[in-house]
């Protein structure tokens, strides 16, 4: 069967076409700018907001989801029992009553086997791909490394669209969409391509438009860190809270900041390009071709070209996890080292912090490896070049090194269209 008529079975496109029906025009940028909410759409913002609030709480009774809603319990099941009908939502078992008795509450949960999203991470070197579950699970893993030889960017796409087709094969429903988290520059509004530093031939490709057209399903591309932070929100360790950033570290650097319950793209996402702020004047050539960019000196070539310098041992394979092992074992250049990679990473925090204000940072990629001797540096650091304030406690955690957060994320970015919630 050719993939574009991978789902078009009569049984299976009804089945698609019931969960596509979530989809609506308000859930597009340039619908939200338009201002003024539709009546036909008003029913669709309200569920938007009750999953969105069982996102934030987990598993939840719908007499708890209708009190922090803020409406009654009617309303609540008027909102989730077509959904529960569609197979998105599931009432879990009874929990014990609480004291004085009263009808056991039920918490609702999404459905474990409702319509999967395919995620794709694609970097430079290669490409990460899954099916996500609406809770999150990630299954049906399939990764393939680029060639270095490549002349033109053909073999990379076919790679992709290879990828992103075992994937689909494997999933047991008609998949909602498929998410993508690129490294590089990108282009939101058209899922394009702007420009990857590192692997130049994928410049200017329509990558949204391409798998959408190749797989006949919806799409939405956004920048790693992005996907990261959607991720964060979601699913992990950012869920629920209004106010926060991620920095992603390794062979580059970039970062996505959450401000006031909204993720902040900038025009056609291009904010969070952190890795190109300027940390030191006429410092380091940057591979952008500017000078003293934070990625000059946060990132694994620089640890690596001073890791030669001092003499440490495996200088051309060090990241942050062998250094902190070094660090431990050896103390002396390597703990000097790991002390200087750790305020070079809180030098562009804090120029984030001071402009921003975002309070609790997630730190993904290769600092994480670092584990709590990296974090705590980075968090002493950090104490030192942010003036402090009352009520200002900064608070740093390491996030994953797996990049589960930007494949959770990825699929994040459909699932925000399913449940009409702005990012
Ligand atoms: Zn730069």
């Amino acid at each position: 069967m050719a993939s574009e008529d991978r789902f078009s079975s009569d049984g299976e496109r009804g089945g698609l076409a019931a969960l596509n029906d979530l989809f609506d025009d308000t859930s597009r940028p340039d619908a939200r700018r338009q201002g003024l909410i539709s009546s036909s759409s008003i029913g669709l913002a309200n569920r938007g907001r009750v999953l969105q609030v069982l996102f934030d709480l987990g598993p939840t009774s719908r007499a708890e989801l209708a009190r922090h809603v803020g409406v009654n319990r009617a309303t609540i099941t008027g909102i989730i029992q077509p959904l529960i009908d569609q197979g998105i939502l599931v009432e879990g078992e009874p929990l014990p009553s609480k004291e004085g008795g009263g009808k056991p509450a039920r918490p609702i949960w999404f459905a474990e086997d409702a319509a999967p999203i395919c995620a794709v991470l694609l970097m430079h070197d290669g490409v990460h791909c899954c099916l996500v579950s609406l809770d999150g699970t990630i299954t049906a893993e399939v990764r393939a490394t680029f060639p270095e030889d490549a002349a033109t960017v053909e073999p990379l796409i076919d790679i992709l669209f290879d990828c992103v087709g075992q994937v689909l094969d494997l999933a047991h429903r008609p998949p909602l969409g498929i998410g993508v988290a690129a490294g590089g520059m990108i282009d939101t509004d058209t899922g394009t391509i702007v420009a990857v530093n590192l692997a130049p031939l994928l410049d200017g490709f329509p990558l949204g438009q391409a798998l959408a057209r190749r797989f006949g399903l919806p799409v939405r591309v956004d920048h790693h860190p992005r996907a990261l932070l959607v991720g964060d929100r979601w699913f992990g360790i950012g869920r629920g809270k209004p106010n926060f950033a991620v920095i992603y570290t390794g062979d580059v650097l970039g970062g996505a900041i959450f401000l006031d319950g909204h993720l902040y793209r900038g025009p056609a996402g291009a904010g969070g390009e952190l890795g190109h702020t300027f940390v030191q004047v006429d410092g380091a050539t940057c591979r952008c071709g500017r000078r003293g960019c934070w990625e000059t000196i946060a990132t694994l070539g620089w640890l690596r070209r001073e890791a030669l310098q001092r003499h440490l041992p495996s200088c051309e394979a060090m990241d942050s996890r062998s250094l902190a092992l070094l660090a431990m074992e050896n103390g002396g250049a390597a703990a000097g080292l790991l002390d200087l990679y750790a305020r070079n990473v809180a030098i562009g925090i804090a120029n984030l912090q001071q402009t921003m204000a975002p309070n609790f940072f997630v730190l993904h990629g290769d600092v994480v490896g670092g584990g709590a001797t990296l974090l705590e540096a980075i968090a002493a650091h950090m104490r030192d070049l942010v003036p402090w304030r009352p009520g200002n406690d900064i608070q740093l955690v390491m996030g994953d090194l797996e990049d589960r957060a930007a494949l959770r994320g990825a699929a994040g970015l459909i699932l925000s269209e399913l449940l009409h919630f702005a990012l």
